[in-house]
């Protein structure tokens, strides 16, 4: 038998990170006397989108930064998108800048996401914040992964030497979090949709992260006992990729759903624009924001992380 399960609480934790960030907030705006902007851009009228965006609006203005709220049109192409970034690249008063995903269909998203500058990229989506994430860098963590990590070193729960199976390797979120376990001393195993033997590879998981986009995909009898079970997911009637109702009982520590996971990813988003405002807005040198060179922007990032 497994000892009383540890719920993993974020909604606890992200309202805690929340009080903390306000006096960081305040303390940026007594010093500087610039409030930080968070710029958010939604791309088209997807309805899941427009409740996400407004939700880490709505936090950034809680804990006292401003909210910059572009919603584009459906039909916006890729060359539009990318001059808008550039414009929020170029803005001093933005400290960091979340793309929605997804955006429409028509859209280059890779080419859209590498356009954010990196010391702005607060959402962790561009390649060089992913390749630094993965090589141990300092850079802003994908948001939801970064949000998972802090949930995991909060309840300090036990990951160096640990199997760690993660299911989904998309770029926001399967890829990240399994290379920041990995950072942490995991032994990682990352599966998709062409993975042989799922069921038994899971079942070999201290730690499982469910991270496929499939309402109750991952069984709960796939899972061991004391296992570490993070559920990422999220889909209608409040249920997530895991069966967590079937598992929570003899799971070593779980993230319900909801109130596990999502609210880390906004707490975290807030947190990154936070320390990018405190980089910016406290540096004497301000940006030469005509960055047109990643090895110059790598070296910037480098110097103010
Ligand atoms: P995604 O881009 O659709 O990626 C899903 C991943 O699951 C892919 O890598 C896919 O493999 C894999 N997969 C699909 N079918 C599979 C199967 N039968 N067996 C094994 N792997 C399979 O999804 P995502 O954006 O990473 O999101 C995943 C989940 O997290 C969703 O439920 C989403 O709502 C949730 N999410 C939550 C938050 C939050 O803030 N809480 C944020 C982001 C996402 P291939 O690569 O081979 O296609």
């Amino acid at each position: 038998m497994s000892n009383t399960p540890i719920l993993l609480d974020g909604k606890a934790l992200s309202k805690e990170i929340e009080e903390s960030l306000k006096k960081r907030v305040t303390n940026i705006i007594r010093q500087t006397g610039v409030v930080p902007v968070l710029a958010t851009v939604l791309v088209g009228n997807d309805p899941s989108s427009e409740v996400y965006v407004k939700m880490k609006g709505n936090a950034c203005e809680r804990v006292g930064m401003k909210s910059l709220r572009i919603h584009l049109p459906e039909e916006t192409t890729t060359g539009q998108l990318l001059a808008e970034i550039d414009k929020l690249n170029d803005d001093d008063s933005v400290c960091g800048i979340l793309l929605q995903h997804p955006v429409p269909g028509h859209i280059n998203e890779r080419e859209c996401f590498d356009r954010i500058a990196v010391h702005k990229d607060v959402d962790g989506v561009t390649c060089t914040g992913f390749g630094r994430i993965a090589m141990g860098e300092p850079a802003f963590g994908s948001a939801t992964p970064e949000g998972i990590m802090k949930l995991i070193r909060h309840y300090d729960l036990p990951v160096a030497g640990k199997h760690a199976v993660v299911v989904g390797r998309s770029p926001i979120l399967g890829k990240p979090v399994a290379m920041m376990l990995l950072n942490e001393n995991a032994t990682v195993t990352i599966c998709h949709s062409k993975t042989q033997k799922l069921p038994e590879l899971v079942k070999g998981a201290d730690i499982v992260v469910g991270a496929v986009g499939k309402p109750e995909f991952i069984k709960a009898d796939w899972i061991r006992d004391n296992a570490i079970v993070i559920d990422a997911g999220y889909h209608a009637g409040g249920i997530g990729d895991v069966e967590i109702s079937k598992v929570k009982d003899r799971a070593m520590a779980y993230t319900p759903v909801p109130g596990g996971v999502g609210p880390m990813t906004i707490a975290t988003l807030i947190m990154q624009t936070v320390e990018s405002a405190e980089i910016l807005l406290n540096s004497k040198a301000l940006y030469p924001l005509e960055v047109d060179n990643e090895t110059k922007e790598v070296e910037e990032v480098s110097a103010l992380l």
